[in-house]
């Protein structure tokens, strides 16, 4: 099939010329003849798989036919996303799309002052691509409305709810009018995403399902290091240092504190290298990734979470520093290499506790990984003996899966044991500090909540926070909190003690 035979206007097909495409991709093959009909549409899709046209083109359409126009202050069209990466991106494809039509588009999101924002809706748009925090932010400061709304999409379902999104979006559907399009995207159907898109599609959506157009496997050279834990981050040094043919070269990790550990090693060994995760603030990611890209630095190392949804063409070579326990993940990490058929080398270390997925991964790949060089074990340091404490340590970074485990995809849940990863940022940046506030009540009392996008930390240093909705909380569960109580308890004795 070509784009020319789809019944989209010609401003869109001019558009679509422009940018290059020329046959659907098969979401979009399979999804835009039935939401042209006006049918809701719940999408088993990742990014990369062409999932953003497959919605954009069809809603451009419908508006356009529509011949409705926007009052102010409102929108036509929402797509709600989970990070404000997603929604730049995301804002950018509409933009693309609808460059030779009238139709309008605006983005907001957290962590960035909303005075642009609120200006650039008080004409009203027709597309308007959000965050959840945000846009609930904006919603009570009537800075714009949903109540003539025509199409909506959530996007990254099951990351929504990874990332703590659950209530705001709830909050959000309860404001939609009833007459509405719905368009529901995730990239895994565990049992609460499957919930939560029965209580937004209306009945018999069209359901699509796209597996993630990744490299065949068999283009992948693959090695393997059978090697220690506590060596890994030598190995890896010294394997780097000793091929500059690996010139982009992203190196996952199972944690966001082995992250930082790795780069700390390869800046040590002077090599070029800069970690993404959710504790690093949105700037510091995007000129990571940035100068990942145009090749300023040499090494990424990336969480899954992290890295997914980001697009890097020509990586040279993916470490699987960890390996991860879900063996799909470890064919989802590879095929970042050996893309537009050109090379690409996988390296993956094993420790012997990694063994089990190991076996995993080469069942499912049905590929016997053959073993690496053997000569590089002679340039690291001798293994040294494991001490319960260390045991203790390495195990720690093994976690478990962070929610409730019938999900189907539990790589994406788990952060190994560390701080749930997010993906967005508040009003200053980095919260990794945040307290936790509003914790889903299915959520074991240890586990950690992300902070949410637009959320406003004030007077942090009295203690005294606010959440996304403004409400002050008391911080009492704040890291030294109950020291500093210990300490005035103290001094008021010493105070009464003087008084006597
Ligand atoms: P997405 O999954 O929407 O993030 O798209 C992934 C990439 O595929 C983006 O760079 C799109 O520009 C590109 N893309 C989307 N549809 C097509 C198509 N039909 N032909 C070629 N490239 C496409």
């Amino acid at each position: 099939m070509l784009f020319s035979e789809l019944p989209l206007a010609n401003p869109l097909q001019r558009a679509i010329r422009a940018v290059g495409y020329e046959q659907p991709t098969p979401i979009q093959e399979k999804s835009i003849p039935s939401l042209l009909e006006g049918r809701d549409l719940l999408g088993i899709a990742q990014t990369g798989t062409g999932k953003t046209a497959a919605f954009a083109l069809p809603i451009l359409q419908l508006l356009l036919d529509s011949g409705k126009f926007r009052a102010p202050k409102t929108c036509r069209a929402l797509i709600l996303l989970p990070t404000r990466e997603l929604a730049i991106q995301v804002e950018d494809c509409f933009k693309q799309y609808a460059q030779f039509t009238a139709i309008s588009t605006a983005c907001i999101f957290g962590g960035v002052s909303d005075v642009s924002q609120k200006r650039n809706l008080i004409r009203g748009v027709d597309v308007l691509v959000a965050t959840p925090g945000r846009l609930l932010d904006l919603i009570n400061q009537k800075a714009v409305s949903l109540k003539a709304l025509e199409f909506f999409v959530l996007d990254e379902a099951d990351r929504m709810l990874d990332m703590g999104f659950i209530h705001d979006i709830r909050k959000v559907v309860a404001l939609l009018p009833q007459n509405r399009q719905n368009l529901f995207f995730s990239a895994t159907m565990p049992d609460d995403i499957t919930k939560l898109a029965s209580t937004i599609l209306r009945p018999n959506p069209v359901r699509v399902e796209v597996a993630p157009q990744s490299t065949p496997i068999e283009r992948i050279h693959q090695e393997l290091y059978r090697i220690d834990k506590r060596r890994k981050g030598a190995l890896l040094k010294e394997l780097l240092l000793a091929h500059p043919e690996m010139k982009k070269v992203l190196v996952f990790s199972r944690t966001k504190h082995g992250a930082d550990k790795i780069t700390r090693v390869l800046e040590k060994a002077g090599i070029k290298c800069a970690a993404i995760h959710g504790n690093k603030s949105q700037n510091r990611r995007q000129e990571a990734l940035g100068n990942f890209k145009c090749e300023q630095i040499r090494v990424l190392v990336a969480t899954d979470i992290a890295a997914r949804g980001i697009d890097v063409d020509d990586v040279s070579h993916v470490f699987n520093y960890d390996l991860p326990d879900v063996p799909e993940t470890f064919v989802h990490r590879i095929g970042r290499t050996a893309r537009a058929g050109k090379d690409g080398i996988a390296v993956s270390f094993c420790a012997p506790d990694e063994e089990q997925d190991l076996r995993a991964i080469e069942k499912l790949t049905r590929i016997s990984i053959p073993e690496g060089d053997k000569a590089i074990y002679e340039k690291l340091p001798p293994q040294q003996k494991e001490t319960p404490e260390s045991e203790m340590r390495n195990a720690r970074g093994r976690g478990f899966p962070r929610r409730d485990n019938n999900r189907g995809n539990r790589h994406d849940n788990r952060q190994g044991g560390q701080k749930q990863e997010s993906n967005n940022q508040g009003k200053h940046g980095n919260e990794k500090n945040r307290p936790q506030q509003n914790r889903p009540q299915n959520k074991p009392q240890n586990e950690k909540r992300p902070a949410q996008n637009g959320g406003n930390v004030q007077n942090a240093n009295r203690g005294n926070v606010s959440n996304q909705e403004g409400h002050r909380t008391i911080g009492k569960n704040r890291p030294g909190s109950r020291a500093r109580k210990r300490m005035r308890e103290a001094a008021e004795a010493a105070r009464r003690a003087q008084g006597n």
